[in-house]
């Protein structure tokens, strides 16, 4: 599915320029003839002609959020000053070595990152775009302009997570532009306008461009009511918001599709949560038995086997908001059951999508459980991360220093594995660990106020906060946590998430955590502990590429995938994991440790059993190994180049050959789009 430049249809600066609103004014010193905000414009009159064009075969790739995080990949240029509100983004750290919280701003010229994503699913879409601008391939994203992001966070002591509304201007953001196009949807309330945004995503060369559709209720025409819909991610205190945001995602992005004229093969819904771009086909059908055709058309993919992620609503509720024909689509092809009063996005999803796949093997085995009737078409694509965003300066230089052994490795990261050839070059072992420390050294400059060393173990823990991740689990027994701190040497952790604004038990997780840190006041000599606000791909990247362990410790079988091990792995960092999710793949080639439950058998089991007493002791068992191997490797900055934790090291990097978006999409290429 490459493109090739097809002259049949034309695309032209004129015309590009025509569909952006006050053009003249604010954006033609940004997008010129030469230039799109600093970038070649060349590449972005080449994906628009192939999308446009009937010979192309064309991707639509919806998903409710995008992390594409410009502020560490391919940062447009602005010639006009940008909003204060998109520059700077503080945010506090509560520790044990300073008592009171200190405000921290995020030591950065770059911009803040566009704040339209929540978590690992977002991040996930945005990787998937830029593996495909790498690849070249005729793909667009489909997503919603959130115009008051997730949330902003806040920790008080003894509270937990305050949740406060974010705020950013997209009008001042570069290399997003608001189109002309507005689409429209009926529904009971009456017309809901959506006006189109759009945002090119570049290959890391910047050779190819993909873009991103985002769709935006905020717009005069519209009831106060509805401009608030696409305000913030994931609003859930009614099921209205939730229905609206849904019908904006799959209804107003196969409009916005129309609109633009693109021409569009295959339609992926990445999770359920677009499953009404189904229904928006289904309607507009004439005769439906042609609908068979059209579902030919879909692929989706299944992200999470915890309950809360399968959205389900009752037809009463539907029929509340949705005109009479989407409530009758939707009972035509989303109902739980021939009798059920539910329509579930799962089931609409999985029925109607000729293509469907878990995110790892094991999450395959998982959902086949969950949904046996549905268990022949679904099949795994294990999710990976985009090498170019998440891999380090120092390893670039490092793989760079080798490539005689490993080759072109920024075309074709799968070379990587190559690295093992290097495991008994001394010189080799000496630099992964130096490139390391250079990452490690990086960390303790940016957190310099919190006398972090780069010669203390340090261990790393950053997600979303949700119950099945078990956020505290390293502070379960803290008694044996700092027995292993007096005993065998000091440590560092750094934690950083977020918990859904509703959600009580993630707030209870964080105001834990903060507990557990202050108990430990009178050690900080030997444990540091610091949880940082606001994780976002920034504070991702920070400490996925510089902490020396990642902790990753869910309760198996409900992480699916999870991917921020991923990001480690290319950099050396070595794994201590419980067997879930990607980990299963990986674990025959010593990447670190892993303990805990291990799933098996038929049963998915229960996800509010946590298993804490029992996996936490397992885990200090293994930390306590982790320990003592760290210091036998590192004495005060004394390396031995011998020692098998550098052999793990280059077993992370190899293995990471695998888990990257560019192999997950050619996967996806072949197997669920079938081009
Ligand atoms: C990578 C990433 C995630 C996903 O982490 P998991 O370990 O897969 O849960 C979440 N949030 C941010 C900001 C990330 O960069």
């Amino acid at each position: 599915m490459n493109r090739t430049t097809t002259q049949e249809t034309s695309f032209s600066y004129k015309n590009f320029t025509a569909t952006i609103e006050g053009f003249d004014e604010n954006y033609k010193t940004d997008i010129n003839q030469d230039s799109y905000f600093g970038f070649p414009v060349e590449t972005i009159f080449d994906i628009e002609r192939s999308l446009l064009s009937r010979k192309e075969k064309s991707v639509a790739y919806f998903s409710m959020e995008f992390g594409i995080a410009p502020s560490i990949y391919n940062s447009f240029l602005l010639t006009h000053p940008m909003s204060e509100q998109n520059q700077f983004y503080s945010h506090e750290v509560f520790s044990n070595y300073w008592l009171c919280d200190y405000l921290f701003r995020v030591n950065t010229d770059k911009m803040l990152d566009i704040p339209i994503y929540g978590g690992g699913l977002g991040v996930l879409a945005g990787d998937a775009i830029k593996s495909s601008a790498d690849l070249g391939c005729s793909v667009t994203g489909i997503g919603i302009l959130w115009n008051k992001g997730y949330f902003k966070q806040n920790f008080w002591y003894k509270h937990g997570q305050v949740p406060e509304e974010l705020t950013w201007d997209p009008s001042t953001y570069p290399g997003l532009v608001p189109l002309e196009n507005i689409v429209t949807i009926e529904t009971k309330e009456g017309p809901l306008h959506l006006r189109l945004w759009k945002y090119y995503v570049y290959s890391y060369d910047r050779s190819h461009a993909c873009p991103i559709i985002l769709l935006d209720s905020n717009l005069e025409k519209n009831p106060p009511s509805f401009r608030k819909l696409t305000d913030q991610l994931y609003r859930s205190d009614d099921v209205w918001w939730k229905i609206f945001q849904r019908l904006i995602l799959g209804v107003g992005g196969v409009k916005a599709l129309e609109s633009l004229g693109y021409d569009i093969d295959r339609y992926h819904l990445n999770e359920g949560h677009a499953a009404f771009a189904l229904a928006e086909k289904y309607i507009s059908l004439n005769n439906k038995d042609e609908f068979a055709k059209c579902q030919e058309q879909f692929a989706y993919t299944c992200h999470t086997p915890v309950a809360a992620g399968h959205d389900r609503f009752s037809i009463h509720d539907i029929t509340r908001v949705l005109n009479d024909d989407y409530v009758q689509a939707a009972c035509t092809l989303g109902k739980e059951s021939e009798n059920s009063d539910q329509i579930n996005l799962t089931y609409m999803c999985l029925n109607n999508c000729q293509k469907v796949n878990a995110v790892a093997i094991k999450h395959g085995e998982i959902t086949r459980l969950q949904f046996p009737n549905f268990a022949p078409k679904i099949r795994s694509i294990t999710n990976g991360v985009h090498m170019h965003t998440w891999l380090s300066e120092s390893f670039r230089g490092l793989f760079d220093r080798y490539k005689s052994t490993l080759g072109d490795w920024r075309k074709n990261p799968e070379n990587l594995k190559k690295v093992n050839e290097l495991k008994s070059d001394a010189q080799f072992r000496s630099d992964i660990f130096s490139a390391h420390q250079v990452n490690k050294k990086g960390l303790v400059e940016t957190l310099a106020r919190w006398g972090l060393k780069e010669d203390v173990l340090t261990i790393g823990w950053a997600r979303r906060i949700a119950g099945y991740k078990r956020p505290a689990l390293i502070f379960h027994k803290v008694e044996q946590l700092l027995k292993i701190a007096y005993e065998v040497g000091p440590l560092q952790v750094v934690l950083a998430g977020k918990a859904h604004p509703n959600d009580d038990i993630g707030s209870a997780h964080i105001e834990e955590i903060l507990d557990h840190i202050d108990q430990l006041n009178d050690h900080r000599k030997v444990i540091k502990v610091l949880i940082l606000e606001n994780y976002d791909t920034y504070f991702g990247k920070l400490l996925t590429n510089s902490v020396d362990v990642w902790l990753n410790n869910p309760l198996p079988p409900f992480e699916a995938s999870g991917t921020s091990g991923m990001k480690a792995i290319m950099n050396g960092v070595v794994q201590v994991s419980t067997l879930d999710g990607w980990v299963v793949e990986a674990v025959n080639d010593d990447i670190g440790w892993i303990f805990g439950y291990q799933h098996s058998g038929s049963e998915i089991g229960q996800e509010m059993d946590l298993r804490l007493d029992k996996d936490s002791s397992e885990l200090y068992a293994v930390l306590r190994e982790v320990t003592k191997l760290y210091y036998q490797t590192n004495r005060e900055g004394t390396v031995d180049v011998q020692s098998p934790w550098i052999d793990k090291m280059i077993h992370c990097v190899g293995r990471s050959a695998f888990f990257n978006t560019q192999r997950m999409m050619q996967e996806y290429i072949k197997e669920m789009w079938q081009m």
